[in-house]
């Protein structure tokens, strides 16, 4: 049997960043992982010759970590028709993260498909898809994987047909992959609690499940259908360990990254500072036996 490939977000940070990044995942016990090339809500990027790549590499090689997938920062927005200045963003800094993304070694750049913020949806999805026809080429080393949408605020991207669209607006279709968030998903409204099947199933239909190069494993602080996107620790929230070990172990996926996003919890030895959960939930999913 392969052997799942599981993960988390880990920090891009201090001096050693990227080596610090790999040094991170394998704390944890992790194979895979996933960083932002900078910080997640801005767009200011450091040149990727500084960020330590090669070292990075090197010590996944060494440590038996296969693959990480990179996560573009959450403001970047294709969907805004309100504000060109922002769209325009968008599209540049995209195709500058896509280069890095490569350049980092990656083949995945995960997403946030955009938000109408108020104006009509289907114009923001018809400007994420010229927007993405002029940043894809056929050639590219790297596939944007549209991330599922919680539907908090106008996003864009909380329902698989949604997500179907974009994908078969765009010219270079085969450059658009999937990220599977089970947080989003279930607060969107797809029962994976009680029909993880029926909802597997509705995806393949609508998308095809063969398009989904990674998953967000996340459980969730919120009911089915709530639209909130608050992520809660594993177990710790309404979609349960047995779901998202059902999905982190579900046979059609085996060799798809599953990256945790969790949030840091209390320090169990009292101190003021949050820690990452990580290495206990990897290990919690790893013991897991279906
Ligand atoms: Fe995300
Ligand atoms: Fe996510
Ligand atoms: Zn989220």
């Amino acid at each position: 049997m392969t052997d799942i490939l599981l993960g988390s977000h880990c920090k891009m940070a201090g001096s050693e960043l990227f080596l610090g990044s790999a040094k991170e995942a394998q704390w944890y016990g992790a194979n895979t992982f996933m960083v932002y090339t900078g910080a997640p809500q801005n767009t200011k990027r450091r040149d990727v010759s500084e960020l330590r790549v090669e070292e990075g590499l090197k010590y996944m090689k060494e440590h038996g970590i296969v693959k990480h997938v990179i996560h573009a920062p959450y403001i970047i927005n294709l969907g805004n028709t309100v504000k060109p200045e922002i769209y325009k963003l968008a599209k540049d800094f995209l195709a500058v993260e896509i280069e890095r993304t490569i350049a980092m070694g990656s083949d995945t750049l995960v997403l946030h498909p955009g938000s109408a913020v108020g104006a009509a949806r289907e114009d923001a999805i018809s400007q994420i898809i010229e927007g993405l026809d002029t940043i894809l080429t056929d050639d590219m080393k790297c596939t944007i994987a549209l991330e599922t949408m919680a539907g908090k605020g106008s996003e864009i991207g909380c329902t698989f047909e949604e997500i179907a669209a974009i994908i078969s607006g765009v010219k270079c279709s085969d450059r658009l992959s999937v990220c599977f968030d089970t947080c989003h998903v279930f607060d969107s409204g797809y029962d994976i609690v009680n029909d993880l099947e029926g909802v597997l199933n509705e995806f393949d239909k609508v998308i095809g499940k063969e398009r989904i190069s990674v998953f967000h494993i996340n459980d969730s602080k919120n009911t089915l259908g709530s639209r909130k996107d608050r992520h809660a620790n594993i177990g710790d929230g309404s979609i349960g360990f047995e779901t998202l070990c059902r999905v982190v172990y579900h046979p059609d996926f085996t060799g798809v990254p599953k990256i945790l996003e969790t949030p840091y919890i209390p320090d169990p030895d009292g101190s003021d500072e949050k820690k990452p959960p990580y290495k206990e939930e990897i290990a919690r999913i790893r013991s897991y036996s279906l």
